[in-house]
């Protein structure tokens, strides 16, 4: 493998494509299917081999915690797909968000991060980053004049998910890299929800991108991974040094799984926003749902916006169940196709109730400020037969 996994795919192919074939090292077996090279460490044909390389003055494989040849793959694969320069693969989506931060931050920074966040998320922004002296400044992600107000010199970077989980809160990710541009700050987004094949917030001036490849990228609810994207200089400069001594690293067998999930990554979320989208429309118009939020509905509040940003109103779903948490217990446990589990981006339909599983440690207040309501569930809609799922919902809603 003389390339070093790093080919570069000719330019001009478009993302099926390169979903498909991007990044593709093949080994001198000559493999249809990318190769999986469980291997922790490689050796040198002689001592000054392993000297050059140490030195930087020869590109090869040193250990796999720095890089590995299907890592390498999955890593190049997914920049293509993203638009992004480079990419780094990290073992889960928190060690992707965790070092998409702390590798820019010091004691004394600023951050600004946008309120509705992934639970563990919130927990790095309000816990974590003060306990090392960040200072962190919440904002309502929609409102812009809170981003305004918020970004001032020392301000390193904004945080933001669009959609967010669970709320599905959008976020003008051009205004605010716009606003954050413009006092010096650098915008990182967790596209987790949408992906790639969605939605792309580079193309809107994001400058960091991060996934948990665990959803819909794996797509199939077998392996954790994650990644952070960006320009060459700060992943050379910043991320790699933070990523290569503290080691989060992916494992070559998890990036093969995840590599092989972006050839259908295309497809399968397509088919997930078909099946969500009549899904969201048949709650939207239920007696016992007394609220649906769905990109993709014109009831959203940013529908207009997500439709900008997101070429279709994604997997989730979030709606509220009348009776509070008894009605939402009594729906979540009368499902006989979508299985109960705090996971999403599965094949397999998944719902939750966020009140009491991923937002539990949110204290109810601030929950509620959120919008997370003791009869909120967030459903992930899965690749079965749609009507399978409807009729599945509607028998459960039945026993409300
Ligand atoms: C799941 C999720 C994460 C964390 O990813 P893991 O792979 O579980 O570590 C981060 N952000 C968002 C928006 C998520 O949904």
């Amino acid at each position: 493998m003389a390339d070093n996994g790093r080919r570069k795919s000719p330019k001009g192919w478009r993302r099926r494509t390169l979903a498909v074939r991007g990044g593709q090292a093949r080994s001198n077996f000559g493999e249809t299917s990318e190769a999986l090279f469980l291997t922790s460490g490689y050796v040198y044909a002689q001592a000054e081999d392993a000297e050059a390389r140490f030195k930087g003055e020869d590109d090869g494989f040193i250990y796999s915690r720095f890089s590995n040849p299907t890592v390498g793959m999955f890593e190049e694969r997914i920049a293509l797909m993203e638009g992004a320069e480079r990419a780094m693969a990290t073992a889960t989506g928190m060690a992707a968000v965790n070092a998409s931060l702390m590798c820019q931050l010091k004691a004394g920074d600023h951050v600004v991060s946008a309120r509705a966040l992934f639970g563990s998320c919130r927990y790095i922004v309000d816990d974590i980053l003060p306990r090392f002296g960040v200072k962190v400044t919440l904002v309502d992600g929609p409102d812009l004049d809170q981003w305004r107000k918020a970004a001032r010199p020392g301000t390193v970077c904004g945080f933001l998910e669009s959609p967010s989980n669970p709320m599905l809160e959008v976020i003008d990710v051009k205004a605010v890299a716009g606003i954050l541009h413009e006092a010096g700050a650098k915008l990182v987004v967790d596209n987790a929800f949408t992906t790639p094949a969605l939605q792309r917030p580079m193309e809107f001036g994001a400058d960091v991108v991060v996934y948990s490849a665990t959803k819909h990228i794996d797509g199939q609810g077998r392996t954790l991974g994650g990644a952070v994207l960006a320009g060459h200089a700060f992943i050379e400069n910043t991320l790699k040094p933070y990523l290569r001594h503290t080691g989060p690293s992916l494992s070559p067998f998890n990036a093969w799984v995840l590599l092989k999930g972006l050839e259908t990554l295309d497809l399968r979320v397509s088919q997930h926003c078909a099946n969500a989208q009549k899904i969201a429309e048949a709650l939207a118009r239920h007696g016992k749902v007394t609220r649906t939020l769905y990109p993709g509905l014109a009831s959203h509040p940013q529908h207009a916006l997500a439709m900008k940003q997101m070429d279709a109103g994604g997997g989730m779903i979030t709606f509220d169940i009348a009776g509070a948490k008894a009605g939402a217990f009594r729906f979540l446990n009368a499902l006989k196709i979508v299985d109960i589990s705090n996971n999403l981006g599965d094949s397999k339909s998944l719902i939750t109730h966020p009140a009491t599983t991923t937002h539990q440690r949110i204290d109810v207040k601030e929950r509620e400020a959120l919008g997370i309501h003791a009869g909120t569930v967030r459903l992930s809609a899965g690749l079965e037969d749609v009507d399978d799922l409807l009729d599945d919902i509607h028998q459960a809603l039945a026993k409300v």
